[in-house]
């Protein structure tokens, strides 16, 4: 009696104040559907300060109530579970529907800023998008990406977040059984390049142009009032783009499939599937198992950033202007602009990771024969930048030792601390600002494999929390913590990711 009693009460305090505009508003787009219940769920992680800043009661949620919730065994009052209507450009053939074949929008929330924000469940079962798959999700994808999302969030790149990730009780097939699980995401919007070309592949042009009114209303207001709204609409997303697409670069973030689908219309980084982090400086690299021909490369996203916004310019060309050779030049201008646009955020940022804080004609070369060398010299891309303020502290070696041969690297460092000169900022103030900057830790390949087998063999969730824990805070060295900041130990066999589907 008093077990059900409180059982009650928790589940009265899990209020989410739901506003679900696109329910309400984007008839078309997608098809109400329920979550499949879970059989035997656990609460595996959970993530209080995004529950607060999301204007949620985390004490409430941390809970067999919120458990209910994030299994998709309870619908909390105020969510309509929809699966999303999307279309999308698979590694660069077009696939007119895809939509959320294994997760639900359970609603939208108002945060404590005020910011509208996304609730999803992924992993919950069939909806009428699963076209033949389970609709489910195993545990290693979802910890894969609970433990990227948070880690983009603390390097200040703009992402999807994680709010909880549950073990559903029941196993799911891939080629092995796997343990299955849901990630509830949160998201300012789940509206992708892929929403806009869904509409589009359908003919259905006042159904796109809603889809357009809506988001510009939602992430763009600014672009309402001006001359012209949807060209105006088209440059802020690819404003949002460039900007995150040099966040990634800055950081040696490797998406892996930067389909149309899976690239948001807010400019957050979203789908953490085969997403891995470059160790040794190599443009190439490429690290998903499916990415035959290196589409999605390291050194390719910049150029896949522009070709996927052109995928979305053919989606608005005629509300653009009427006629439709104007629409055209105009939108082609636009898209002309996106690389020296993403060049232009690539060089501030590179600047600020070599403590620049003005700009000189010869930076771009600086930073580039950088690369060059580190190209050469196999360096680890996120310990060079990081140990460069070690050097300006007076202590060459640590960066020196990351190359094979530092002799290029010295002449090189001769030549920024020159450049540094320029400036006159004292070295410790600028060695601080660098570290503000450059990340110590990312999360590494193989500790972030560590950290998934512990909790799929031994179900030790130990080392997936301790790994959360360090790249949450990516930018303060801590004594004890050195595991974690160098790269794996060397193979011969090259680190491969997968889908997660
Ligand atoms: P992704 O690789 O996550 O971007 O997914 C591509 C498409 O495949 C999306 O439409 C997903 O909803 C769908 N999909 C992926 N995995 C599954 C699954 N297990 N069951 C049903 N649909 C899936
Ligand atoms: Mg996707």
């Amino acid at each position: 009696m008093l077990k059900s009693t409180e059982a009650m009460n928790a589940n009265n305090s899990v209020q989410f104040n739901f506003d679900n505009s696109l329910a309400r508003s984007l008839e078309g787009f997608f098809v109400p559907c329920q979550p499949e219940p879970s059989v035997a769920p656990k609460l595996i992680q959970f993530n209080h300060a995004l529950a607060e800043e999301l204007g949620l009661d985390p004490v409430a949620l941390d809970s067999d109530a919120g458990l209910a919730i994030f299994a998709g065994n309870v619908a909390p009052e105020g969510a309509e579970p929809v699966a999303l209507a999307y279309a999308g450009h698979q590694f660069g053939g077009f696939a007119p529907q895809l939509g959320d074949g294994r997760a639900l929008l359970l609603g939208e929330v108002i945060d404590s800023q005020q910011r509208r924000r996304d609730i999803q469940l992924k992993g919950s079962g069939i909806t009428p998008f699963s076209r033949g798959g389970d609709g489910k999700a195993g545990l290693g994808p979802v910890l894969r990406e609970y433990l990227v999302a948070e880690a983009m969030h603390a390097l200040g790149v703009p992402t999807t977040r994680a709010l909880a990730a549950v073990t559903t009780g029941e196993e799911i097939y891939r080629q092995l059984p796997l343990p299955g699980a849901i990630l509830t995401r949160v998201a300012a919007s789940h509206i992708r390049v892929g929403t806009f070309q869904y509409g589009a592949a359908r003919g259905d042009v006042e159904k796109v142009r809603a889809l357009a009114d809506y988001v510009m209303a939602r992430h763009y207001p600014e672009t309402a009032n001006a001359e012209n709204p949807y060209l105006a609409f088209f440059e802020a997303v690819a404003n949002a783009q460039a900007s995150l697409i040099a966040r990634w670069m800055q950081i040696g973030f490797i998406h892996g499939v930067m389909n149309t689908d899976n690239m948001t219309i807010s400019g957050e980084t979203i789908d953490y599937g085969p997403c891995a982090f470059m160790e040794r400086y190599a443009p190439g690299t490429v690290f998903s198992s499916i990415d035959r021909q290196g589409r999605y490369a390291y050194a390719n996203q910049p150029s896949i950033l522009s070709w996927n916004l052109t995928r979305l310019a053919e989606t608005l060309i005629r509300f653009v202007d009427p006629e439709q050779d104007r629409a055209i030049a105009l939108l082609t201008e636009t898209i002309e602009r996106v690389q020296p646009l993403y060049e232009k955020y690539w060089l501030a940022g590179m600047r600020s990771k070599l403590g620049l804080s003005t700009e000189d004609s010869q930076d771009f070369d600086l930073i580039n024969d950088l690369l060059w060398v580190m190209e050469d010299g196999q360096a680890d891309f996120t310990l060079v930048f990081r140990r460069l303020s070690q050097a300006l502290r007076g202590d060459s070696a640590p960066v020196q030792e990351l190359f094979e041969q530092s002799g290029a690297f010295d002449v090189w460092a001769r030549r920024w601390r020159k450049r540094l000169k320029q400036e006159g900022v004292a070295e410790e103030t600028v060695a601080q600002s660098m570290d503000r900057v450059n990340p110590i830790y990312i999360p590494r390949n193989h500790k972030v494999e560590e950290a998934l087998d512990a909790a799929i063999d031994q179900e030790d969730l130990t080392p997936f929390t301790k790994l959360l824990a360090v790249v949450s805070q990516p930018f303060d060295e801590v004594a004890g913590n050195e595991a974690y900041a160098v790269p794996a130990p060397a193979t011969d066999m090259p680190y491969r990711t997968f889908c997660g589907t």
